[in-house]
């Protein structure tokens, strides 16, 4: 049984991987986000589905390191053993050239993106040093690969999600804990509406001639990358929908 930390677990990619690891028998389910209602109705909807399976949720901000290691600290005693990390909370704001971008935009990426994977991952790492399972997947971006028109700081937190990645693979080498980004192109979630501050019209705008990937595309992906025996890893991994360009 491998106890797997998802951050930001209330929607799309995170919510898809609870609901997807959830039908496995063999993970417990530890979820994370700022919104505890959502976090309710997706433990609610998994337990109608599969009973057995053990979740506990609460509630966190990732950019607040005190609250991180509070909440890590104050896990339930049986909830104190993680196998499995998944760095997933995360967001983008605002699509503007640069010289036109709002820095408070600018100060929540970076704080959710890059400072927020850091602090989760610097206090789980003792827990996942004592698992003989560990695995951390990093959910980057194929902004993290490329940088396109407007996306500038988005792309600046993700460039940085894949040399955190590369760099925490080399730094836990030693512990045998395993380390994957997983960068995916377009997926169908609140991330599209999230970016445009609730304009629903521009963030349906962004999938024109493309079929996007779901959520469940990519927790299906992470299932399969966190089946793979102990001697196999799979370090990057770029997943796009066939036809983004
Ligand atoms: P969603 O907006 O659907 O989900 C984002 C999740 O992050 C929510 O659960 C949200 O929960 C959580 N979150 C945001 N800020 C914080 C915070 N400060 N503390 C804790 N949790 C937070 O988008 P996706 O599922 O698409 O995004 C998940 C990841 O995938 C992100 O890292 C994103 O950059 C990446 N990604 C997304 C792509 C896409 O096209 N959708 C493409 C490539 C990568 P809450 O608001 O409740 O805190």
């Amino acid at each position: 049984m491998r106890t797997v930390l998802i951050t930001g677990a209330s929607s799309g990619i995170g919510a898809a991987c609870a609901q997807v690891l959830a039908t496995e028998s063999n993970y417990r389910l530890l979820l994370c986000a700022r919104r505890a209602d959502r976090l309710t109705s997706l433990t609610n909807e998994i337990h109608s589905l599969h009973p057995n399976v053990d979740i506990h949720s609460f509630t966190l901000d990732v950019r607040d390191n005190a609250e991180v290691k509070r909440a890590i600290a104050s896990l339930p005693t049986e909830w104190q053993n993680i196998d499995v990390l998944i760095n997933n909370a995360g967001l983008s704001q605002g699509l503007d050239a640069l010289q036109d971008g709002d820095t408070d935009d600018w100060d929540r990426m970076i704080d959710t993106n890059v400072k927020g994977l850091l602090y989760v991952s610097k206090t789980v790492i003792p827990l996942l040093k004592k698992s003989t399972r560990a695995h951390i997947i990093n959910i980057g971006s194929i902004a993290g690969k490329e940088v396109y028109p407007n996306g500038n700081v988005y792309c600046a937190t993700k460039h940085a999600v894949d040399a955190l990645n590369k760099a925490m693979r080399i730094d836990l080498l030693p512990f045998g804990i395993k380390v994957t980004a997983i960068n995916p192109g377009m997926v169908e979630t609140e991330f599209s509406e999230v970016r445009f501050k609730g304009d629903k019209e521009r963030a349906k705008n962004v999938y024109a001639g493309v079929v996007p990937l779901s959520g469940l595309d990519i927790a299906e992906t992470i299932r399969y990358v966190l089946s793979l025996p102990a001697h196999v890893n799979i370090n990057d991994l770029l997943i796009m929908p066939t036809a983004q360009a």
